[in-house]
């Protein structure tokens, strides 16, 4: 049960008892009054009953006094004319004109004996032996009225004495029944029963008179029903009604009047009853009807109350868990708010600098894109492409990388406006969006890169430089759609790292006709593999002292079918940006090899063939299976197979390098190290590499025996390579000084121009041949 019912249950219970406690009040209320009401009713039932009585007593003895008071009634008496007195004319009279009804008139003598009766003829009767009272009168004569019961009935009595010239001469009793009485409380709605007491039944039994038990009734036709319902349910308990009796069945109050004799000893009962519907409830009614009011009345003010209190309570209730849920839904609110913000945050920032990522950039271009459109103003995208970020990433680690990619933010950050956006793309690109921009502003944009990026970064101890190739693409004139704008920086960026890196290019609608031309190079190529359209040249290398050859170098070339043979230089830096040339290191490996073999089968003597491999070709991970699968596949003697890797690829990272290298002496493959000079070897390194040969590069060569450095570094290397025990070989010889030079400082092995070209396979079979004869 939750706390609502239990209010509701506790409520309900309450009205409940309020309510019965309310009916029971209300009929115990109802009930006092109306015992009131009949208490009233029969006592004033009675006080009627006895001023009645009063009323009777007092006209009888006025009859009476009238009588006594009567000259003629006196005289007759004195001379005792009995004959003469007529008093049933008076009778009738009386009865005629009043309330005095059934009246008996009596003169007595003094000497106790009735000398005329109204009633009957009989005379002379002596009266004092059956009526005690009189002999006291008749001893000392007063006026006297008295209800007795005789012989006959309970009866109304007046005795008055009559004086004739001061001498008494006799008394005149008028009797009377309660006849009229009854009449009148009939009148007044009362009916009446008038009851002796049973003490007096010898008295009046004396013909067949009415009688309820030992009770004699005087009046039973009188009142019939009241005789009848007090003869069936017994007499004596209508006698001794105290105060009053209700009669359900009848529909009655009955009260009873007792009369006490002069003795104080019962004589008569007035037995009373009235119709209950005779009596006026109304007021009770009315009563009742007030208590129901204000019971009503009550109710309504305690529900008010409760209602209001428990309103007031509700009210708080009801707030406080608003307040509970507002401040829940806006706490979720908050919770999804920031989850969301960290979701969009992270959908549209980089993870590592907490930049714009390019989604992010690409919306705020075209927020400038329509800023600029309404206030006719330009803004640039800049592309940013850092120039040694996989070697920095290769040599230090990522770590060190990572934390170069922060240092690279401040300085951008630095570089820019504050309301300019700078996002990262990825890897090492950066990009930046320079609203307002004029030309200056972007110029001056790129000035601070260039000149922020001078200083060494320093991380973890280690210093370092890094530089930028960037392209800026211009709204309006590069482009009105924002993914176009960030393509053409991208495209200026390729052109500015073309160019030589660490420089900047706006775009030019040429650009685009450039990668278009890119993509179609890259198509070209697929199709020239296909197609076999790359073939090898050949370089001789020759030993100097005897003009042998002494080894080959492959050296690759397309035999373009509309542009002729064509040289590495148009293809190959595309093919290394590419995965391309894989492909063509592959392919340059079996097609050599196939020619060696075929040479040698010939019976050709030209020492090794040495093949180049380019960076990619060595760091990708399959690479030493590929190359040994390919040797075993055409059974080649790999005593005659050298591979040319450059210094620099080496020195990227040595300890990778030394594995490498030592896998493929382990496949007796000679290693020899390319372009020697330019790549910063370090000599610790170089005493461990599992290399045979060092070649001298061309630009050390070019300038002997005129450039006294050069020759400098020619010596050193030449030194160097002596005190390793390695070969020595020296390209680009072109002049007869050059090779003079090169021979005094101790290298004979000698490639380039002075001796041959690169040659196609049928010039090389030639030039072998003729030296072999020579
Ligand atoms: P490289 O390995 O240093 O090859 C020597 C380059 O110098 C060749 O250019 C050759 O023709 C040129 N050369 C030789 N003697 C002289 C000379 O006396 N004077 C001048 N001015 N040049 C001379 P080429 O054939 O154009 O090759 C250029 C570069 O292309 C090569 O430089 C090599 O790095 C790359 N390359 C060539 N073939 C392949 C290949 O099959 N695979 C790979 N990965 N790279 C190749
Ligand atoms: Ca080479
Ligand atoms: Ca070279």
């Amino acid at each position: 049960m939750n706390k609502n019912s239990r209010v509701i249950a506790v409520a309900l219970f309450i009205i409940a008892l309020f309510f019965a406690g309310s009916y029971f009040y209300l009929i115990y209320k109802i009930d006092n009054l109306k015992h009131e009401k009949f208490l009233q009713t029969s006592e004033e039932m009675k006080n009627n009953l006895q001023d009645l009585i009063k009323e009777k007593s007092e006209a009888i003895l006025l009859v009476t006094l009238g009588i006594s008071a009567n000259q003629n009634i006196k005289n007759f008496i004195k001379h005792k004319e009995y004959s003469k007195i007529q008093l049933t004319e008076l009778v009738k009279k009386l009865e005629h004109y009043s309330s005095l009804q059934k009246i008996w008139l009596q003169l007595i003598t003094p000497d106790g004996k009735s000398f005329y009766r109204s009633w009957n003829d009989k005379r002379g009767d002596d009266l004092l032996a059956a009526r005690k009272e009189l002999q006291y009168l008749l001893k000392e004569p007063k006026v006297m009225t008295t209800i007795s019961t005789g012989k006959y009935d309970i009866t109304f009595k007046a005795i008055v004495p009559i004086y004739e010239d001061g001498e008494f001469v006799g008394m005149v009793e008028t009797i009377a029944k309660f006849f009229s009485i009854v009449q009148k409380m009939k009148a007044r709605g009362s009916e009446l029963l008038v009851v002796v007491d049973k003490s007096y039944k010898k008295q009046l039994e004396w013909s067949n008179q009415t009688f309820i038990d030992d009770y004699f009734i005087s009046n039973p036709f009188q009142s019939k029903r009241l005789y009848n319902i007090v003869r069936e349910n017994s007499l004596e308990n209508y006698l001794s009604i105290s105060t009053y009796l209700l009669d359900k069945e009848n529909a009655l109050l009955i009260t009873t009047l007792q009369l006490p004799d002069v003795n104080e000893n019962p004589m008569g009962y007035f037995i009373l009853a009235k119709d209950l519907d005779s009596i006026n409830l109304e007021d009770i009614q009315q009563a009742k009807y007030s208590i129901l009011e204000v019971t009503v009345m009550i109710f309504l003010l305690i529900f008010i109350i409760v209602y209001y209190l428990y309103s007031v309570k509700y009210k708080r209730f009801i707030e406080e868990q608003n307040e509970l849920l507002i401040s829940n839904v806006e706490e979720k609110t908050k919770e999804l708010e920031m989850q969301k913000e960290v979701l969009t945050f992270v959908a549209y920032h980089d993870s590592l600098t907490g930049l714009a990522n390019r989604v992010l950039l690409l919306d705020r271009i075209e927020e400038a894109l329509k800023r600029a459109k309404n206030r006719q103003e330009q803004f640039a995208v800049f592309f940013l492409d850092l120039d040694n970020f996989k070697e920095i990433n290769d040599i230090y680690g990522h770590e060190v990388g990572d934390e170069l990619l922060l240092q690279l933010k401040i300085r951008l950050k630095k570089s820019i406006k504050s309301d300019d956006t700078l996002a990262r793309l990825g890897g090492d690109e950066f990009a930046i969006l320079h609203t307002n921009a004029t030309q200056a502003s972007t110029i001056n944009i790129i000035d601070t890169i260039l000149i922020q990026m001078k200083r060494a970064f320093v991380i973890k101890n280690i210093e370092t430089f890094a530089s930028f190739s960037i392209g800026v693409s211009m709204y309006p004139q590069d482009s009105q759609k924002a993914s176009e704008l960030l393509r053409n920086a991208e495209t200026a960026m390729y052109k500015a790292k073309d160019n030589g890196k660490n420089k900047y290019t706006f775009y030019d609608k040429r650009m685009t006709q450039m990668a278009l031309e890119r993509i179609q190079l890259d198509a070209n190529i697929r199709k020239a593999l296909k197609n076999r359209e790359f073939i090898p040249y050949f370089q001789p290398k020759i030993d100097a002292k005897n003009g042998n050859v002494v080894g080959l170098e492959t050296l690759i070339r397309w035999q373009h079918p509309t542009k002729g043979v064509l040289s590495p230089g148009a293809f190959i830096p595309f093919c290394e940006e590419t995965d391309l040339i894989l492909e063509l290191d592959k392919y340059m490996l079996i097609e050599s090899i196939k020619q060696v073999k075929k040479w040698k089968y010939e019976g050709l003597e030209f020492g090794k063939v040495s093949v180049n491999v380019s960076t990619k070709k060595l760091e990708s991970s399959n690479y030493i299976e590929e190359l040994s699968y390919i040797i075993e596949s055409l059974d080649f003697d790999t005593s005659s197979l050298e591979l040319e890797i450059l210094e620099s690829q080496i020195m990227k990272d040595p300890q990778k390098s030394i594995r490498t290298l030592n896998e493929m002496r382990n496949l007796g493959i000679s290693i020899s190290i390319d372009d020697f000079g330019t790549g910063y070897s370090s000599l610790s390194y170089l005493k461990k590499l599992p290399v045979n040969k060092i070649k001298i590069d061309r630009s050390f060569v070019m300038d002997i025996p005129q450039n006294r450095d050069d020759v400098a570094i020619v010596r050193t290397v030449i030194s160097l390579a002596k005190n390793l025990n390695l070969d020595i070989i020296a390209e680009g010889v072109e002049t007869e000084e050059q090779l003079q030079c090169l021979l005094q400082e101790g290298c004979h092995i000698i490639q380039g121009y002075y001796f041959s070209k690169p040659l196609s396979v049928q010039a090389c079979r030639e030039f072998i041949v003729n030296h072999m004869k020579g």
